[in-house]
């Protein structure tokens, strides 16, 4: 398969296990792995020596890492600079095989616990790839935000702590959560389209939910969240005004018996079973955003997230 990228060829589980493999291996370099970063887009294919300003070389490099750096040397300097640096893989020590086989689990939907059977890696390490994988969505949904719904659409609205990286470790700690402190998303996805928006707040207050509203809505536009109970707003003047003015309808998702596609909340089921949920809320709204504007075979959607991290983090080709 051929996409924008330059990537072609099959990609699977088998071929991103096989760089792990050489990866592992000290006596082999890491060259076609890298290869396949740059044609991916992932890894720059030149970088500026910030000395001379020339092209820098990719050279061979002793002892552990990534095996390759970029050098420069003449009569005057020598320069050396990592190959991830400004790069996405610039954000973990995890070796770029692992970090690539490990990205294509999350892709797959894979359990922590299951991956840790197949490669040597702790529990922690693997969740916290799968927070900056998480990570990657939301930046791409907070970009991609448009106004939603219009006569006759249904929008599903939620919300969830925005940004709180280890609320865990936090609690651990004895601070307390409170939840009117900290940002907080607003989160709305169109029923059939699958557009969506991803709007940060700096509170979590009736305020910001009326200004998200007015701000990302369409008149004519069902909203369907239970949400309204949690504020207590549907009877404020502001929200009456708002819905009148925009004709808008204001749903509660009915969540008893069976599953009604109109009345239901999909947002809430296609999140259910996640335990972590509370703790990396934005996190998990984001993934499940994405994979639903995504939705296609596993090998195109593991390329459009390749696509969506260097949208996100375009590789360095200097120094800045
Ligand atoms: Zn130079």
């Amino acid at each position: 398969m051929a996409t924008k990228s330059g990537i072609t060829g099959r990609i699977n589980s088998f071929f991103f296990a096989q760089m792990y493999v050489e990866g592992q291996r000290e006596d082999v370099c890491n060259k076609n792995c890298i290869d396949w970063c740059v044609k991916a887009g992932l890894l720059p294919s030149s970088y500026e020596c910030p000395g001379c300003k020339e092209s820098m070389q990719l050279k061979k490099r002793k002892g552990k890492g990534d095996n390759w750096e970029w050098r420069c040397r003449n009569m005057t300097h020598e320069v050396k600079r990592s190959i991830r640096k400004g790069t996405w893989f610039e954000k973990s020590k995890l070796s770029i095989p692992e970090i690539l086989l490990m990205t294509w689990f999350w892709i797959n939907k894979y359990r922590p616990l299951t991956i840790k059977n197949e490669i040597d890696c702790a529990s922690n390490t693997i969740s916290e790839w799968f927070t900056l994988c998480r990570d990657v969505c939301v930046k791409v949904c907070i970009n991609t935000s448009e106004k939603l719904g219009g006569p006759g659409k249904v929008v599903e609205f939620e919300e969830g702590k925005y940004g709180t990286k280890n609320p865990r470790q936090e609690r651990k700690e004895g601070k307390q959560e409170n939840p009117e402190e900290g940002e907080w998303v607003y989160v709305g996805l169109e029923r059939e389209t699958d557009r969506c928006f991803f709007v940060v707040k700096p509170v979590r207050n009736k305020e910001s939910l009326y200004h998200t509203l007015r701000d990302w809505i369409l008149p004519g536009t069902t909203i369907m969240t239970d949400l309204w109970s949690v504020f207590d707003c549907l009877e404020d003047e502001d929200f009456q005004v708002l819905k009148d003015m925009n004709d808008l309808k204001f749903k509660t998702p009915d969540y008893g018996g069976s599953y009604n596609a109109i009345e239901g909340a999909g947002i809430k089921r296609g999140l259910k079973g996640h335990s972590q949920f509370k703790d990396h809320a934005d996190g998990h709204l984001a993934e499940y955003m994405w994979r639903c504007k995504n939705s296609a075979e596993i090998q195109r959607l593991f390329l459009a997230f390749v696509e969506a991290i260097v949208s996100i983090y375009p590789p360095q080709t200097a120094d800045v």
